[in-house]
């Protein structure tokens, strides 16, 4: 690292910073900005305000925007809900009381509308309120339609001039949003007052922002985790001296990743906010986040930035951010920064539908207290400490209060809204302009569009990521004739595959693709190319970037994670192909031919599982060797349906994009049955945050399982009596340890997790009288019963180190890297074992998501461990004669041929020598070795989207292994198959460990020895 360099990278960005600050800052000349100063003829509301004085723990944690409330005659504070102020010690409301304060506005002013945007998992509402003059809300839907011509500039012929009229009468939108994370607890109440005093306030300064524009605020994002969050405060309060549990449950699926969901968008609340700030043509989408003491404003984040947002945005976000640093250090507010350490890469979070969408994506990261509990907060050194970007710091020791708290989130907010405002003309247009430069993309930086081919076997998952790219407000269209477009030679983007790295020739300059009728194509050519874009493009992180602590995933393209065929064309020809726009994509099954067999050909489909559980009360077989019937190829792990009529397959195929061929006999192949999996699916009480991603994933499959918990591991009587398969998906907190162990329980109280009276949100996913036990050594021995009698475990990532570490496997040694750095990366991986069922449907080569491993290594000897051997390929002989690759000598003896060394890949185990096989019970037998069935591309082909650095380390190392283990089988996975719901491609990895429990071994070749 160069300090050097990065300190003059910072000067220049401070020195960029200033100049724009004072370029956009300026007024026009003759007016003058107005002072944030409250109107002196409007009346104060005494009480409420001497209450805020109360509350507030220093006179520099205020601001003269918010240390005062206007008083009304007719409309009610947010006292009339919370039965104190906003903020005040000992309060959170739940969603449905801030709800009702909403509405009690609305019922009292025509300033405020409260609109129902939707509804969580678990079926508790979501709102957007929009604040403005009453004259704008009753003019929403005439400002709405100009706002969709600037949002769709094609609808005005890509116009300037037009955009210029449009931008000078439009009132923007400024979408606000709320505690998306749970245990970040100020918004609510924040949000309650901020709308308040948009509604009443008279001062210029409000009443500016209130008849310039409209304030569009969502309380509250996760609504079921906020009614979690407001059950354990309130317990807390009741019990203030015990300890209180931890919200392991936020929403139903996930935790903190609420807010990576912005890429595939599988959780509700991402869905709705998405779709509001789309509706709205809003031109900012800001998050509100605790963290970080006392305002961080990561708008302007560290590098790198997302290669795919309009250089028009980053400037923006320099703009804004460093804009609102300097009003509120003017108003005399410590610890007020932007820049930090955050980076701006991964179009994962919330705030970065704006981003993806034309708008201005911004977060808030103020300092929380984990509840409404006034507490002395202590700060670490880096917290307190001074920096280029942070001139003004937290204080090293402070009491803090959630009025504290909602006082820097709301004169955060108001001096945003107001410098917005002031500019909006500004905004207005780059906004339109953002959208004309996605609508002349393919002529400009390019691609011209993205084609999906009709040719792609994966009809299911093709489908299900065109939908997100619909989700997304990507148009998607279909070509009704077949059209050929104009390739780079060498094909871009895409890792070029192994074998073909042995013939370099010289590549033709240009190919041509034929692509038939009924390929999708996403054109290039429109408002929300960008998002589409950035999902289907490669990512590449440098090893050598100056950011070393990447704040996320660093690659995700959805093409390969999808196992999708996705084509990037430069050729803007392709947007003269026959075509038309697609409403609903949907993946038709049908059955065709003549036969009592239904044949349906595996490309590892996920949806051959979801027919699987449909079918219930089919005969299902799998055969073992691929085949020929009815003049179709079908892979191996093709289903052979029998049992069930035409319309009941029919019925079940025809939304699974599965085509099914009668035939009337079975093919002259090996099948074995393809049976309904009885599984337990365990989640420790620890975090339910990654394994979460896995529930949403069988969820959406409509593949049953029993949700248990360790706890209940521990206490089963025979696993197998239950169950055929249990599943143990990536825990993400305390390693092999802390699985077995739990939390600390020798001291302190019981950590209830349970519906109760006190706490009626909880419990719903699951419950138990105390988090703390874990899975226990009882647990470790029902599960390794369990496999030793026939079931199936499947793990990943740390439940495969748990596994391997806790002794369940022999011959696999799971570990870290030493300087590995993968960080959330797509990742090259190749089939070495076709003829394992967990392979069944795929090619040769698979892209997966990878987070640093673990490497595995198998070996053929209990206790064993994969090494490379000394030799001539690792420059290791022993010092003597001759050079690194010649034989060493004896004086006065004739040399001696040295006999050969049995050579091994890297995944595979390491052949024994006879000396090794001497009397060796650690021999494992040959039927009882790992099965390597996926590895670890070379480490020059690994790399396929992100950051990949010291990847040698992993490289050609197994990423799944069938472990034989007694009569059952431990399958261990490097990679995690089912993330975020970006990651459909490695799904059939698990299910086809699933669907073919029984039958793990078929295929199976056995070493002689
Ligand atoms: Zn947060």
């Amino acid at each position: 690292m160069n300090p050097c360099g990065r300190v003059r990278d910072r000067f220049i960005q401070i020195l960029l910073a200033v100049i724009l600050v004072a370029l956009t800052g300026a007024a026009a000349p003759g007016s003058r900005e107005t002072e944030p100063a409250r109107d002196p003829k409007q009346p104060v509301d005494e009480a409420y305000t001497e209450k805020i004085h109360k509350y507030t723990t220093q006179p520099y944690f205020t601001s003269p925007l918010v240390d005062y409330l206007p008083a009304s005659k007719n409309v009610p504070t947010p006292e009339a809900v919370l039965g104190d102020v906003a903020g005040a010690p000992g309060i959170l409301p739940y969603a449905e009381d801030v709800y009702k304060y909403m509405r009690l506005l609305e019922k009292a002013t025509p300033r405020v509308k409260v609109f129902s945007i939707g509804k969580t998992e678990e079926g508790r509402e979501m709102i957007a309120v929009a604040v403005s003059s009453a004259e704008n809300l009753d003019n929403l839907e005439e400002n709405r339609a100009g706002l969709a011509k600037l949002a769709d500039p094609r609808t005005i012929n890509l116009d300037d001039a037009e955009a210029d009229r449009i931008v000078e009468r439009a009132v923007p939108v400024y979408y606000i949003t709320g505690t998306i994370h749970s245990p970040e607890t100020g918004a609510p109440t924040a949000l309650m007052e901020l709308a308040y005093r948009l509604a009443v306030d008279d001062s210029p300064y409000i009443r500016e922002i209130r008849d310039g524009m409209i304030t569009l605020i969502t309380p509250v994002v996760e609504v079921d985790g906020r009614d979690r969050m407001v059950d354990i405060y309130r317990w807390h309060v009741a019990h203030p001296k015990d300890f209180y549990p931890p919200l392991i449950y936020w929403g139903k699926y996930v935790a903190h990743d609420n807010n990576r969901d912005a890429m595939a968008v599988t959780l509700k609340l991402t869905e709705n906010v998405l779709n509001i700030y789309v509706d709205w043509k809003a031109q900012v989408l800001h998050d509100l986040h605790e963290s970080v003491p006392y305002l961080y404003d990561n708008t302007a984040g560290d590098g790198p930035f997302n290669a795919w947002v309009d250089p028009i945005l980053t400037d923006e976000w320099e703009m804004v951010g460093w804009r609102n640093v300097a009003d509120m250090t003017k108003l005399g507010m410590p610890g007020v920064f932007t820049h930090g350490t955050f980076d701006t890469w991964s179009p994962g979070y919330l705030m970065f539908i704006a981003a993806m969408h034309n708008g201005i994506s911004r977060l808030y990261e103020t300092f929380g207290n984990g509840g409404a509990d006034t507490r002395e907060r202590t700060l670490d050194a880096d917290e307190y400490s001074r920096t280029w970007y942070r001139q003004n710091p937290p204080l090293p020791k402070v009491v803090w209060s959630q009025r504290d708290n909602n006082n820097y989130e709301e004169t955060g907010l108001l001096t945003s809204l107001h410098y917005f405002n002031e500019n909006k003309q500004l905004f207005l247009k780059n906004f339109y302009l953002k959208a004309k430069r996605s609508v002349t993309k393919p002529r400009a930086e390019g691609p011209a569009a993205y084609i999906l081919s009709a040719s792609d076997p994966r009809t299911d998952s093709q489908a299900e990521l065109l939908r997100i790219l619909q989700k997304q407000a990507v148009e998607v269209s279909r070509a009704t004739a077949a059209f050929s477009v104009t390739l780079p030679g060498k094909k871009e983007g895409k890792p070029q595959k192994e074998e073909k790295d042995k013939n370099k020739e010289a590549a033709p300059a240009t190919t041509t693709r034929e692509f038939p009728a009924g390929s999708y194509i996403i054109r290039m050519d429109q408002p929300y190319s960008r998002i589409a874009d950035a999902l289907l493009d490669y990512q590449y992180w440098s090893p050598d970037d100056p950011q070393k602590t990447p704040y996320d995933d660093t690659g995700w393209t959805l093409g390969e994670l999808f196992n999708v065929q996705v084509t990037r064309v430069n050729d803007v020809k392709v947007l003269e192909a026959p075509m038309e726009p697609v409403k609903e994509v949907r993946a038709a099954g049908a059955a065709t031919g003549e036969g009592s067999i239904y044949a349906i050909n595996s490309s590892a489909q996920p949806a051959l599982a979801t027919l699987r559980y449909k079918l219930r009360d089919a005969s299902i077989e799998a055969a073992e060797e691929p085949f020929e019937s009815g003049g179709k190829k079908f892979n191996r792990g093709s289903f052979l349906v029998k049992k069930v009529t035409r319309a009941q397959l029919n019925g079940a195929i025809a939304d699974l994009g599965l085509q099914a061929v009668a035939i009337d006999a079975m093919p002259l192949v090996k099948t074995h049955p393809v049976r309904a999996a009885r599984i337990a699916y365990v989640h420790t009480w620890l975090s339910t945050q990654t394994e979460g991603w896995w529930r949403i994933a069988l969820d959406v499959l409509g593949v049953p399982y029993d949700y248990i918990s360790t706890q209940n591991i521990s206490k089963s009587g025979n696993l197998n009596v239950k169950y055929d398969v249990i599943l143990f998906p990536p825990v993400g907190a305390g390693g092999a340890s802390a699985i077995v162990k739990g939390l600390p329980s020798t001291w302190g109280n019981p950590l209830p997790w349970k519906k109760t009276p006190e706490t009626p949100n909880l419990g719903s996913n699951d419950s138990t009288d105390d988090m703390r036990p874990g899975l226990g050594w009882d647990g470790v021995a029902r599960l390794q019963a369990f496999v030793q009698k026939g079931g199936v475990l499947l793990t990943a990532t740390d439940t495969s180190q748990f596994a391997v570490s806790i002794g369940l496997v022999d011959g696999v040694t799971a570990s870290n890297g030493q300087k590995m750095q993968i960080v959330g990366s797509v990742i090259g991986t190749k089939v070495v074992d076709a003829a394992s069922p967990i392979a069944y449907g795929y090619d040769e080569t698979l892209s997966a998501f990878c987070n640093n491993g673990p490497v595995f290594s198998v070996t053929n000897v209990v206790g064993g461990r994969r090494e490379r051997r000394p030799g001539p390929e690792t420059h290791t002989r022993p010092t003597g004669r001759g050079t690194a690759e010649d034989p060493d000598f004896a004086i006065g003896r004739p040399g001696l041929e040295v006999p050969e060394e049995p050579k091994a890949e890297l995944w595979e185990a390491q052949p024994l020598t006879d000396e090794q096989m001497h009397n060796n019970y650690r021999v494992i037998p040959p039927a009882n070795r790992p099965r390597v069935v996926l590895r670890y591309a070379d480490a020059k082909n690994l790399l396929v989207s992100g950051l990949v650095e010291g990847g040698d380390e992993i490289a050609q190392h197994p990423a799944v292994v069938d472990v034989p283990a007694g009569q059952g089988h431990v399958v261990l996975f490097s990679i995690n198959p089912m993330y975020r719901g970006e990651t459909r491609g490695s799904y059939s990895l698990v299910l086809n460990a699933i669907l073919n429990f029984d039958s793990l071994n078929a295929g199976r070749k056995l070493a002689e020895k």
